[in-house]
Formats: C-alpha cells, sequence, structure tokens
C-alpha cells in the first residue's frame, strides 16, 4: 500500500467529523465497545448444523442468524446485554461463517475472478494460493492513516489483481513470504497485540485468498480487538457476506472509473461494478465506518478522480477518502505501452482533485 510515514496522535479526535463518523471504531479501540467477531462467537446459529447440510442450506442458515446477530449487536451496543452475560452457544455464527468458507474455497470464489477450483486438492487459481496462507510481513505500522495508528499489520502475499505499476510486486506476484497455516495468524494476531495495535489490519498484496484462514484463526481469538479490511475489494459477493458482519473498519481501494483502464492497468474485468457493489455493501450492511483510498495517477483527474468523488458523494457520503499522491510509475509501468501513466502525478493535478473534493464536501482532511 502507499503510504507516507506518520505518528498517532490522540488530537486527531477533537475534529468533530471524524469522531462522530468513526465512533464505534474509536470506542472498540478504548475498549468500551465490542469487536463485532466477538459478538459473532456469542451468536448461535438459527438453525442445528450438520453433516448432511449443502451449501444453500448453511447459506439459508447463515441469512437467518444474520438476523440474530443485529439483534444481539444492538442490545450489546445499547448497554442492555454485555458479553459475558452470554451463553456460549454450541455452533455460533462465526462457526457458520468458517465452514461456508471451507466449501467455498473446494470450488473457489472467493473473489471475482471465479476460477472455481479445488485448492483443497492443490488446485490453484489466479492468485496461486493454496489451502495456507503466505504471510510476507506482519509489524505495527504507524504509516497508516491517523485514525488506524498503531496498526497492526499482515501482510500476506499474493494478489487477485495484476497492476502493472505495483510497488510491492515481490509480495503480490512473485508471492515472497512465508507459507504459514491459521494458526499461526492466531500467534500473530496476539503478537501484535501485545505489542500495542489498536486494530489487525488484513492487507497484502491482498487478503482476498485467505478469506477461511482468517475466520479460522478469529475463532481462536479471544481480545477485544477491531478487524480491518485493507483491500482491493474485489471480492466475490459470497466473501463480502461472510466478511460484513464481523469486519468493524474498512479501507478499501477505489482506484478506476474506467473498466477499459481497469482491464489494461489490472487485468481484471467489471471492476467498478464490483468494487462500487462491495463498498456499498460495507457502508449499508456493514459498519459504514470506512476510509476509502484513492490512488490519483497521471492523466485521470478528471477521467476517474472526479466521477469517484461525485459517486463518494452520491452513495457513500459518510465515508472518509484518503486522496493519494503517492503513485509513481515502478514494475512495467516504464514500458513503452505505458507512456500514459510513466510519470509522477503533478502538483497542479492533485490540486485539482482535492479543489474537486472540496467542492462535493468530501471529508479528506482527516485522513
Ligand atoms: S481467491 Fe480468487 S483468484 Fe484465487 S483461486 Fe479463488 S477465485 Fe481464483
Amino acid at each position: 500500500m502507499f503510504r507516507i510515514l506518520r505518528m498517532p496522535s490522540d488530537s486527531i479526535w477533537q475534529d468533530p467529523e471524524l469522531s462522530k463518523r468513526l465512533a464505534r471504531y474509536r470506542a472498540i479501540c478504548k475498549g468500551e465497545k465490542t469487536a463485532r467477531y466477538l459478538i459473532a462467537k456469542k451468536t448461535p446459529v438459527k438453525n442445528p448444523v450438520n453433516s448432511e447440510n449443502d451449501i444453500e442450506d448453511l447459506w439459508n442458515n447463515h441469512d437467518e442468524t444474520r438476523e440474530v446477530f443485529n439483534i444481539i449487536l444492538n442490545n450489546i451496543d445499547k448497554g442492555k446485554t454485555t458479553l459475558t452475560e452470554l451463553k456460549t452457544p454450541t455452533t455460533n455464527f462465526l462457526d457458520l461463517k468458517t465452514k461456508i468458507a471451507d466449501k467455498i474455497i473446494e470450488n473457489c470464489h472467493f473473489c471475482e475472478r471465479r476460477c472455481y477450483v479445488n485448492r483443497k486438492v492443490g488446485e490453484k487459481g489466479v492468485c496461486k494460493v493454496g489451502v495456507n496462507s503466505i504471510v510476507s510481513s506482519a509489524f505495527l505500522h504507524v504509516g497508516e492513516e491517523p485514525p488506524l495508528v498503531p496498526s497492526g499489520t499482515i501482510f500476506f502475499a499474493s494478489c487477485v489483481f495484476k497492476c502493472v505499476f505495483c510497488q510491492n510486486y515481490d509480495i503480490s506476484q512473485n508471492l515472497q513470504g512465508d507459507e504459514v497455516e491459521y494458526t499461526y495468524l492466531v500467534d500473530l494476531q496476539r503478537k501484535l497485540i501485545s505489542e500495542g495495535a489498536i486494530n489487525i489490519n488484513w492487507v497484502g498484496g491482498d487478503p482476498i485468498p485467505n478469506v477461511h484462514n482468517i475466520l479460522h484463526s478469529l475463532r481462536e481469538l479471544d481480545k477485544n480487538i477491531v478487524q480491518l479490511w485493507n483491500s482491493n475489494m474485489y471480492l466475490s459477493q459470497e466473501s463480502m457476506s461472510l466478511l460484513v458482519d464481523i469486519m468493524d473498519f474498512w479501507l478499501p481501494d477505489l482506484k478506476f472509473r474506467e473498466n477499459s483502464f481497469a482491464k489494461r492497468m489490472s487485468g481484471i474485468e467489471n471492476y467498478w461494478e464490483v468494487v462500487t457493489r462491495n463498498i456499498k455493501y460495507a457502508y449499508t450492511v456493514g459498519s459504514r465506518e470506512i476510509i476509502i483510498r484513492h490512488l490519483c495517477m497521471p492523466n485521470r483527474i478528471e477521467i476517474d478522480t472526479f466521477p469517484i468523488l461525485d459517486w463518494v458523494n452520491h452513495e457513500v457520503p459518510l465515508s472518509f477518502v484518503n486522496i493519494m499522491a503517492q503513485y509513481r510509475p515502478e514494475y512495467r509501468a516504464h514500458r513503452s505501452e505505458y507512456q500514459d501513466i510513466n510519470r509522477r502525478v503533478s502538483s497542479a493535478e492533485m490540486q485539482l482533485a482535492r479543489d474537486y473534493a472540496d467542492k462535493k464536501g468530501i471529508a479528506w482532511r482527516q485522513v
């Protein structure tokens, strides 16, 4: 991800928009509210789960259980009950989600590439990730947006995008890292929390191929810590449905408006429809605590940045937008066919983007 190094500061919360829009997030950080995944673990499944269930049964059960989850979440948030007062169910909402994820990976559609390969028997799709995850690094990150630091970042290798300008191609395309089981993710989270992380930041490359291992790891964790999804957001609807209840915070990229440009840059189809669908779902069904990262690119301010800011303004208006100037031509962006992106973004272009955001009333200065 493209970040400038910054240090955390409590004074940022004096900003009224920040403290209002990210109130629940901040309350979890302070131990005053409960992380969603812990509530999912106290939510009993609506119908018994057994080995006869096919994936359709599990999804029906999931969607009915979500209603129970939302009631419990509401009751806990309003102080009508506490986590400790609730019984521990035999099978909980997170168990059910994990079971579904274990089925999805046999016919993989964690992302909208929809490779439909069986990763459990060694087949690999576009991301080239098997059942185990590949972790390239994990550390306390102080370069994320001010409200998020110090952030317990876990960087997975591999990405479902093939961006020609990728700054992290050693991780995203060359898959540098260690192959690990989900138990290692549990240990990493505990370590990052003990070091002072205020959230667990699932990132990469991209975390999408690892949904199953993340869910398994959360079944074993019991710390009240924000779960944060930091991604290109090219998830399938099914993955979104698994994550939307348990992620407390969303940090999605929104790069391109034009699908043809997205295809040329990142090798993916239907970029706009998929990514905006998922961000809107996180906004309407999920926590609504979102910072959208928009990477400004050379020669693209009017074509991508303006319509993206318009969309945010209309569709997800309480989201913050990080208008990023960090683009630099890397990896394949120096090749002759990419001359249009073979330079940094000018300060005049950045000014144009920020002026437009101000005109539209977008909250960007806080992040
Ligand atoms: S995560 Fe996406 S790219 Fe990887 S195998 Fe599954 S569907 Fe394919």
